[in-house]
């Protein structure tokens, strides 16, 4: 049996097995009570180097130099968020069929296959009020605190209205980018800790499905077309940077 290289997240005495978080049933028992949570993750580790990985090899923006990842927390949202998006992601494999049988990725590297639902690992910069990740692990209550609302509530469509957020290119919905600067752009706290800054991001599970590619933006739109699940900003002449759009709660949460 292989064994993971980061110590059991909830008891920190074992190596669980290669894949899971936790050694036994009991950490994982005790994790879910105490969902939502967040656990820091060794900068040793394999997740740690995959994610600050897909961070900087992300990073477009050349104008500003790619910021070090200080740290990686695994969130653990509630058990009824991870109920409905599991939901939702067989939902919308059951229309489509992207996991089935691994069908081979229609872009880039030719090695990759399809997850069910057509799942991805996207990018989600938004406000951070308090020093969670910085100075404490304890997620805060203040409303204009963004990243810990999302991780105790979970993505709302209501805190992103058009009117308020003119740059939502594709009308009201919850965005991601697959770029980091891009979402950077977006985490507008800086936060000063021993005269060192910090910002906050959030890597997120998102069921992409049957995708709507867009090369304008287009204000205007009222959810994806139908039969398609999201809609995706290509870059190119009109557009610089890639976003992904989803029009339903359910069909992100946080893994990050
Ligand atoms: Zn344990
Ligand atoms: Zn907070």
């Amino acid at each position: 049996m292989i064994k993971s290289d980061e110590l059991c997240l909830e008891c920190r005495q074992e190596y669980p097995l290669n894949g899971k978080d936790f050694c036994k049933r009991e950490c994982e028992e005790r994790a879910q009570i105490n969902a939502p949570s967040i656990y820091k993750l060794s900068n040793e580790g394999r997740k740690f180097k995959d994610i600050s990985n897909q961070f900087s090899s992300s990073w477009k923006h050349k104008n500003t130099p790619i910021p070090n990842v200080y740290a990686v927390y695994k969130i653990f949202p509630n058990n009824d968020l991870v109920t409905k998006y599991n939901d939702y992601r067989n939902y919308v494999e059951n229309r489509h069929g992207f996991g089935y049988k691994g069908r081979p990725f229609p872009k880039g590297n030719e090695n990759r296959t399809m997850t069910r639902g057509n799942e991805q690992r996207r990018f989600h910069g938004t406000r951070m009020k308090c020093f969670l990740g910085i100075k404490t692990d304890t997620l805060c209550s203040n409303s204009e605190c963004s990243i810990c609302g999302i991780i105790i509530n979970g993505f709302k469509l209501s805190y992103e209205g058009p009117r308020s957020f003119p740059w939502q290119k594709f009308g009201e919905g919850i965005y991601f980018s697959g770029t980091s600067s891009k979402s950077d752009y977006f985490s507008k706290d800086t936060k000063t800790h021993n005269s060192k800054k910090y910002k906050a991001m959030l890597l997120n599970k998102v069921v992409v499905g049957r995708a709507f590619e867009m090369l304008e933006e287009n204000k205007d739109m009222e959810g994806s077309p139908s039969n398609y699940d999201s809609v995706v900003g290509e870059p190119g002449e009109k557009l610089n940077h890639d976003e992904l759009v989803v029009y339903k709660e359910c069909a992100c949460y946080l893994v990050i």
